[in-house]
């Protein structure tokens, strides 16, 4: 691949030829160094993928970044307020519409999802739906950086959870289909929601999938051992986990009970 940036000191910056990240200051366990901001294209039109929280600093860092350029559409990869927190205002700045799966989240005519094509100057994203995280989550094929756009289906570091609108069966899915696709499209790096650039989609998506029917397999010994609740069962199952993220571990537990059948 042309143009793959990886900095050391952290996902700003990150990015490949055609797409830019820029980090909104809002680290915690959840968002991990912050969200990602996507710039895509490098002409006089831009598309902003995921503006972030509405963070003003944030999205005036952003709109100076651009300096001229003019963004044709802000794209959310999913609705959850850190990644659409600031979509609103950003629209305001740029005049640009704000395109999403769910209705609740557009601004302007155009929704978004799986199929659609979405061009600026000689680029285009292809929209992959890729429920399970979120019910409305997509993922965003950039083909001429061989790069997808995959906002939390698949993070930079660690693993994502299933928040309480998202499903596991569709998850895992998912990750069997962008696994599939980044097979067939000879796919070369991930650009996540949060977190560093992976140059290695494959090896990332199999680490995904390999983890998902691990963690399924513990919830079931688990049961078996006489764990009841998702409270006990994370005592067993994410022990080592830290205090911070065991309501995120309780999340995921019950969507994996509900997977299992026995929520
Ligand atoms: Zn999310």
């Amino acid at each position: 691949m042309s143009g793959l940036r990886i900095p050391l000191e952290g996902p700003d910056g990150a990015g490949t030829e055609h797409a830019l990240n820029l980090l909104a200051p809002n680290p915690s366990p959840m968002t991990l160094d912050g969200t990602n901001t996507w710039v895509v294209g490098l002409g006089e039109e831009v598309l902003v993928v995921d503006p972030g929280p509405d963070d003003e600093a944030h999205l005036a860092r952003v709109a100076a970044h651009l300096r001229d350029r003019r963004v044709t559409a802000i794209l959310l990869t999913h609705g959850h307020h850190d990644h659409s927190g600031g979509a609103r205002a950003f629209a305001e700045l740029t005049g640009a519409p704000v395109r999403a799966l769910d209705p609740r989240h557009r601004l302007g005519d155009e929704g978004l999802g799986d199929g659609d094509v979405v061009g600026v100057g000689d680029l285009e994203l292809r929209v992959l739906g890729t429920p399970g995280h979120s019910a409305d989550s997509l993922c965003f094929w950039l083909p001429a950086d061989r790069a997808v756009l995959t906002g939390d289906t698949v993070l930079g570091r660690g693993t994502t959870v299933i928040a309480p609108d998202g499903d596991l069966a569709d998850y895992l899915r998912s990750l069997d289909r962008l696994r599939a696709t980044a097979e067939q499209v000879g796919a070369e790096a991930l650009l996540p929601g949060h977190g560093p650039v992976l140059p290695d989609p494959i090896g990332a998506l199999d680490g995904y999938i390999a983890h998902r029917r691990r963690r399924l397999d513990q919830i079931r010994a688990a049961r078996e051992g006489g764990a009841a609740t998702p409270a006990e069962i994370v005592a067993i199952v994410y022990a080592d986990v830290d205090r911070s993220l065991r309501p995120a571990a309780e999340m995921s537990v019950r969507a994996q009970l509900d997977y299992l059948g026995d929520a």
